[in-house]
């Protein structure tokens, strides 16, 4: 120190000329982020403090440890004041105006030409020059827990910095950042409780905001609340599993996602070295199946807040759950694409994936009644990550329910061990149950249960488990099923008949076959070979995306007459006139039982109602 408490004055070298302007226009969209910096630097300083003294170098007695943001809009300045190591004079230029300088330099050259912010995770490394993105002069003032002298540091926004004097009577740190003219959002007490709760909510240190000038509620003589941290300083995923209640659980769920609806269940990830990771992964309720299936996993490192859903650290699949994620090994000041080929991320992720099929299968297994209640609330969910990633669906593979048309549940594998003797590798379902209630009645008479799929995701997911299993088959009811519901005796066919359904069809290909049905009711059965008809929706999509494939592909129908049913042999038995008509109407009737009719054919069914209700 000389004689007028003047310690050192510094400048604009070469390249901190350059900084600046770059700081000021850097990452637009997430100014934000400074007070993140500078609040984790003085956590950070607490932090250390509390080491020294559990190492016994340092006594601090029974000082409480805060950190305190204050918001002056009328001297347009925000203030982070913290009571912890503080810096010594050597310290404030090697880390201040030497490394800190140093680091955000290196940043900046680092991702400039990064296009806008999409480049770095979090954008963390700007750190204490970060404060100059709305700043037009910074002061620090700083005291040593060694006790060594305060000292007085400013610095304008083209880098010239002061370095002299400074008073404060306990160790610690004051950052005062003079907002600018332009950055006077900052200066707004909303804004920064915004800043505060997304991302210093779970700093491990107390932080306090106060907004001077703002009216005092002590006004009224009574006494005025102590005053509450904006943070907790423990979250729950920090602790150990076993001693969160499940209260705890949807207690921080509601507070962190602000989702008034209960969580399905949850996951706590706990994962020690090497890993080293903790957080908790939440399966949302959704209301309806048109809800955004975004979820929100919000990533942290140490405790600070970084990004939401970075999809390098959790597979883009799970990215549907809610939850938190902190992972302290986590190499954060870098880009996606190094962060994509990092092998402690993918191990992170894999990691996570395995955990959450963990806990599919015990569910499944240990507590099949709540499985089953919640499981049409995670079937997209888990179907869809079965679809994306071949390993998840092979961990879970015995945990897929199929729901069945009676409302029950059970396993593929159970369905498939059920069905050996009668269908075997089979698998029968409806995708409409109203449509096809009459197929699904003839299978119920058959004791083969059907399973459900009617969401629009289930015909890729069928198509999907069958070139992931080929030897199982997904078969609707009504494609190939007339055999299965054939009875024993002669099939005797009659061409003349055959020829005039055909007539009546207008399907030239149509093929006819004749069979005794253990259901008499049911005269004509109407079935569309799966493939064909998989085929057809296939090109249906594509004409929906405006291919026109034409009818390359045209349906392979079959229709099995019932030689069990009286109307078929009154119909064999009819003058041709009234033949024609009858059989036209009972093929109506056929289709109806199978499909919704288009605007024409409901038509021409309407019209033969009428003239055979003529006849009565
Ligand atoms: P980082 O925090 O990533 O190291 P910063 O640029 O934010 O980089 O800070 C540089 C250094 O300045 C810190 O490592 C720390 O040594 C020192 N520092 C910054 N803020 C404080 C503070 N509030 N109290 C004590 N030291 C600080």
């Amino acid at each position: 120190m000389n004689n007028t408490g003047f310690y050192k004055k510094g400048g604009i070298s070469v390249e901190t000329a350059h900084i600046f302007p770059v700081i000021k226009k850097w990452l637009y969209s997430e100014k934000d982020i400074f007070l993140r910096e500078i609040v984790s630097n003085a956590c950070d300083a607490v932090t250390k403090l509390r080491r020294l003294s559990s190492l016994g170098q340092y006594d601090g007695g029974e000082e409480s440890y805060r950190v305190d943001v204050t918001l002056d809009p009328a001297a347009r300045t925000l203030t982070v004041s913290d009571n912890g190591i503080g810096m010594t004079a050597e310290e404030l230029d090697r880390y201040i105006c030497q490394i800190a300088l140093s680091g955000a330099l290196e940043f900046v050259e680092k991702y400039e030409g990064d296009n806008q912010n999409n480049g770095i995770i979090g954008h963390f490394g700007l750190g204490f020059y970060s404060s100059f993105m709305v700043s037009d002069r910074v002061e620090l003032i700083t005291r040593s827990y060694t006790g060594t002298d305060a000292l007085h540091w400013v610095c304008n926004a083209d880098g010239e910095y002061e370095t002299e004097a400074g008073q404060r009577d306990a160790h610690g740190t004051t950052v005062i950042m003079h907002i600018s003219e332009e950055e006077a959002d900052y200066l707004k007490k909303d804004k920064i409780e915004e800043i505060l709760e997304k991302y210093c909510a779970f700093m491990p240190v107390e932080i306090y905001f106060e907004a001077v000038g703002e009216e005092s509620e002590s006004d009224d003589g009574k006494e005025a609340p102590a005053p509450v941290p904006v943070n907790d300083t423990t979250p729950l995923w920090q602790k150990n599993p076993s001693d969160c209640t499940p209260e705890e659980y949807k207690e921080f769920y509601r507070k962190v996602f602000h989702d008034y609806r209960e969580p399905l269940f949850w996951i706590h990830v706990n994962a020690d070295y090497p890993l080293n990771f903790k957080g908790i992964l939440y399966f949302p309720k959704l209301t309806n199946e048109y809800e955004s299936i975004e979820g929100q996993v919000k990533l942290y490192y140490n405790q600070v807040f970084v990004a939401d859903n970075i999809k390098e650290v959790i597979p883009e699949y799970l990215l549907m759950l809610k939850g938190v994620l902190d992972c302290p090994e986590l190499p954060l000041n870098v880009s996606r694409s190094y962060l994509q080929n990092n092998t402690y991320v993918s191990k992170v992720s894999a990691h996570i994936v395995k955990k959450v099929a963990d806990k599919l299968n015990s569910l499944c297994n240990t507590a099949r009644d709540e499985y089953e209640k919640v499981w049409n609330d995670i079937r997209t969910f888990v179907e869809y990550a079965c679809m994306r990633d071949r390993k998840f669906y092979d961990r879970v593979k015995d945990s897929l329910l199929l729901e069945l048309t009676d409302g029950s549940y059970i396993t593929s594998r159970d369905y498939l061990e059920k069905a050996k003797e009668k269908h075997e590798n089979t698998i029968y379902y409806a995708s409409d149950k109203a449509a096809q209630a009459q197929y699904i009645s003839m299978f119920e008479a058959e004791s083969i249960p059907v399973a459900v799929f009617e969401k629009q995701l289930d015909t890729q997911f069928l198509s999907i488990m069958e070139s992931f299993t080929p030897e199982v088959k997904y078969v609707r009811i009504d494609a190939d099923v007339a055999s299965l519901l054939k009875a024993e005796g002669e099939d005797t066919s009659n061409e003349a008949l055959s020829n005039l359904f055909v007539k009546v069809s207008g399907n030239e290909k149509l093929k006819v076959e004749f069979a005794f049905l253990k259901d008499a009711g049911v005269p004509l059965l109407l079935t569309i070979s799966e493939q064909s008809r998989r085929m057809e929706e296939m090109l249906k999509m594509y004409a929906m995306s405006g291919m026109n494939m034409g009818d390359a592909f045209p349906k392979e129908e079959t229709l099995t007459v019932n030689t069990a049913n009286a109307l078929i042999s009154k119909l064999e038995s009819m003058e041709s006139e009234k033949q024609e008509k009858a059989a036209a109407y009972l093929y109506r009737l056929a289709v109806l039982s199978q499909r919704k009719l288009s605007a024409e054919e409901l038509q021409g069914f309407l019209k033969d109602s009428y003239s055979i209700l003529d006849l009565i």
